[in-house]
Order: structure tokens, then sequence, then C-alpha cells
């Protein structure tokens, strides 16, 4: 298939992995001029954690779940059968590593620190993606229209102004609205009476991450000559002396093939950790499992649905309008990399949508588990998230041509292109001439 021997020719670049991040990353390395090569063991890009996210480019949403506050609302919510967060301990060292580093992290040093990283990335990847859709001119549901984070909570609602502050004073124009203010920024909400303020960020933005992917992964491929690889596993990639050698695939046919490269981009969303790990290198990346519904909207449901990208903070619930969709997401479950669709997990992000938008849903069987499932597109998948939600980017000390474009968390719709920019530029400054 790929590598063997008789059409054996070497890329520049062998990326792993056809979420955001791999794609962002190949369409950067080949805009420069590289022989760029991608491989995914799905049959098209963007099938897994970037299918069916929240949809949001949130600089507003820096602030990581690692925060002072996080501890104690976390063991709330422990108690709780349908809380946004579930936590099942398992026998695996990894969770209960990831779990200490994240406590480190709540400290509100850390936690600052950390907001004002991911919020300097994240508005860098904003830029792009706007310079990126009108260079390519892609398409993908994009709405530039803020984003609006409400609360019910006057406690949260105190914490939100001062992250809006801490953001405003760092670049991102955050500003704190109240109730009057929210009803004219989104009139669907106007019918709520328990929001009593939030904050409003108004160049954010948000659109369908699948389709962007999709869209770019076509310009890679049409435009800057980058190729493609699907149905292929990486089974291993085998070092050799302080490199890699060559990756070891197993095509969809079952045969074992081998491709060489100069470098190697690991961007395998949750399941890097496992092919650094064969490397005998230790990245912290853990999944969040969350859960997503993609309500179809027509003319009639349409007109009660928001066009402003929202956040309930206290459910950690987002929306999104895409046009056709109303893309409802959230929850967290901590417990390893089993994606299966839990319909208990569905159920209160269908209840507190129809809760907020009830002219979205009115004419709709709820009630009813299979009506669910079989109209409202259910779908989850795993967040590769660090205790800090900030990824790895960058290469290795020990393997000189190995680099990290990996671990984005709850944010790799909003900081994808950022990261893949900078291991981009990473990589070619240190290809030696005549390489
Ligand atoms: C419910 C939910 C809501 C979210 N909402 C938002 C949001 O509103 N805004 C935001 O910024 N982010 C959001 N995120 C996070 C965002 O979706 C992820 O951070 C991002 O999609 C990760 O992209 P990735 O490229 O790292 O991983 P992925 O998209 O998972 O890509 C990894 C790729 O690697 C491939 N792969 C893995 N192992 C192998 C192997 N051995 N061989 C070959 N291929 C392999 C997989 O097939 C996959 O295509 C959300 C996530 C979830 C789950």
């Amino acid at each position: 298939m790929v590598g063997n021997k008789a059409n054996y020719s070497m890329p520049d670049v062998l990326v792993l992995g056809a979420g955001i991040t791999g794609v962002a990353t190949a369409y950067f390395l080949a805009r420069a001029g590289m022989d760029v090569w991608v491989i995914d063991r799905r049959a098209a890009p963007a099938l897994e954690t970037t299918y069916a996210n929240g949809a949001q480019i949130s600089v507003s949403h820096a602030e990581p779940w690692a925060h002072p506050g996080a501890p104690e609302q976390v063991l709330r919510w422990l108690t709780e059968k349908e809380s946004p967060l579930y936590f099942s301990p398992r026998l695996d060292w990894r969770q209960w590593v990831w779990l200490i580093a994240w406590l480190w992290q709540c400290r509100k040093p850390a936690a600052d620190r950390n907001t004002i990283e991911i919020m300097k990335i994240a508005l860098r990847s904003r830029q792009l993606y706007r310079q990126v859709r009108k260079a390519e001119g892609i398409d993908y549901a994009q709405k530039s229209l803020g984003i609006l984070h409400f609360y019910r909570n006057p406690r949260e609602f105190e914490n939100a102004r001062r992250v809006a502050e801490l953001m405003s004073e760092n670049g991102c124009h955050s500003r704190p609205v109240t109730k009057e203010e929210i009803d004219s920024i989104e009139p669907a909400l106007a019918l709520n009476r328990d929001i009593i303020g939030g904050t409003y960020t108004e160049d954010d933005e948000s659109g369908d991450a699948r389709r962007f992917t999709q869209a770019l992964a076509r310009i890679c491929e049409r435009i800057y000559g980058v190729r493609f690889l699907f149905g292929a596993n990486i089974d291993s990639l085998v070092p050799g002396g302080n490199e890699i050698y060559e990756a070891q695939i197993t095509a969809a046919d079952g045969s074992k093939d081998f491709i060489r490269a100069r470098h190697f981009v690991l961007c395998l969303g949750p399941w890097s950790p496992f092919m650094a790990q064969k490397l005998g290198i230790f990245l912290n990346i853990y999944p969040a499992k969350g859960y997503s519904i993609s309500t179809p909207l027509d003319r009639t449901n349409g007109q009660y649905a928001p066009q402003v990208s929202l956040t309930d903070d206290e459910n950690k619930i987002v929306y999104s309008n895409l046009e056709t969709h109303l893309r409802v997401a959230g929850t967290a479950e901590l417990a390893g990399w089993d994606r299966s669709l839990q319909y208990h997990r569905i159920r209160p992000l269908v209840e507190k949508a129809a809760e907020l938008f009830p002219g979205v849903f009115s004419n709709m069987d709820l009630r009813d588990p299979h009506w669910v499932l079989a109209n409202l597109h259910p779908w989850s998948g795993l967040r590769p998230s660090t205790p800090s939600n900030l990824p790895y980017v960058g290469k290795r000390p020990e393997l000189r041509n190995l680099w990290l474009n990996t671990g984005h968390g709850t944010l790799g719709w909003t900081l994808g292109m950022a990261t893949a920019e900078k291991v981009a530029e990473m990589i070619q400054g240190g290809i030696p001439e005549g390489c």
C-alpha cells in the first residue's frame, strides 16, 4: 500500500491523526512548501473528537476546568446523579496521576497563569480562522456574533466577572452584562426568569468543526498536494538512535506496511499518550468524555433558536446555531477511553435545552428515548485533556524529529489553528538546508 519499497518516496513530514489539530498542522506545513502526508485509521478527516463538538471558537472560555472553585464544585457534583461531571474511579494509574496534577493546577496562581496562556493561543487562533476562511473560501456555518456566558447563581456570576476582568486586561474584550442586556443580545433568552447576568465576548465565534476540518483537508489535498492515507492504523513509531525511523501501520485490508519521513507530528487526540508510551514518553492526557445533540432546525422551530453562541457555565452546556441544527454540547465523564453513548447523559442536555428554548423542541417527543436517539443526532467524544488544559506543542528532547500537537482538551477547536501554526513554524526552522 503506502511505503512498500517498490513505490517508496519519503515525505518531509508525516502527520499522525486527521482531526482539527492534524489537518491544520498539515495545512500550515504544506502551505510553506513542504511535502506532507497525513494518516488516520478512520475513513475521513474529523470523525473522532472533532466530529460534533460544541462548535465554539471561544477565547472567552480560556479559564480551564482547574481553577480555585473547581474542587468544591466537583465534590458537590459527585453526589448528584445527573451532574455535568461524572467520575468513575478506576484501577488505572493514569487517572490518578492526572487527578493529582489537576488538583495542583487548581491553585489560583496556576489557574490565572493557565488562563492567560490559553487566552493568548486562542486569540491567535481566532485570527487565523478568519484569515484562512477568507483566503481559502471555507464555509462552515460560522457565526461572528460573539459568545454569551450566562449565570443564575450570584457567586458564579461574581467569579465570571473576575475572570472577564482578567481576560480584558490581557487582550480579550469580555464584559459583564445585565439580564436586560442579555435579552437584547440574544432575544431567544428573554423568556427565562432565572438568569441574573452574564459576560459577553463580542469577537468570539462559532462554526462546525467537522465541516471546517473536512473542507481544509480537501484544500490541503487539491491545492497544496498533501497526501491523505485513510483507513490505516498506526501501530507504532520505531525509534533509531535519537530519532523516529519509521511508522509501522496496518492498512484497512490487514496488510502491514511502514512509512518513513523526516519528521513525525503526533496529533492523535485522546490516543496520543498510548503512542507516546510505546516510546517511553509520558503524556499526561486523560479523556474527558462529552456528549452533544444536534437538533434539526427548520423555518418553524428555527425562529426560536438562539443565534448567538451561548454558554451555560453552571451546567457546563454550550449552544451553537449551525444553521440547519442547534448543537447542544456538554458533560464530562472521567471514566477511561470508552466511547459508548449513555442515554442518561444525553437526557440532561435535552431537558436543559428544551427548558431554555421550548419553541425549538415544541413538536418533539422528548419523553421517548428511542425518538430522541433517532432524531437528535446524539454523539459522544473524548476530549484529550491535560490537567492545565494547555496542549503539548513542540519537540521532545528524547527524539530529534518527533513533534507534538496534542492534548487540547476542552478547547481543541478554539486553539487548533494557532498550535498548528506554531508547530509548523518550529518544524520549518528545524529542517537543515538540503534535506
Ligand atoms: C462534547 C464536546 C464538546 C466540545 N466543545 C468544544 C468547543 O465548543 N470548542 C472547542 O474549542 N473545543 C471543543 N471540544 C474539544 C475539541 O473537540 C477537541 O479538543 C478537538 O476536537 C481535539 O482534536 P484532535 O485533532 O486533537 O483529536 P481528534 O479529533 O480526536 O483526532 C485524532 C485523530 O487521530 C486518529 N487516531 C487515533 N489513534 C490512531 C491510530 N493509532 N492510528 C491512526 N489514527 C489514529 C483518530 O481516528 C482521529 O481522527 C469539545 C469536545 C467534546 C467532546
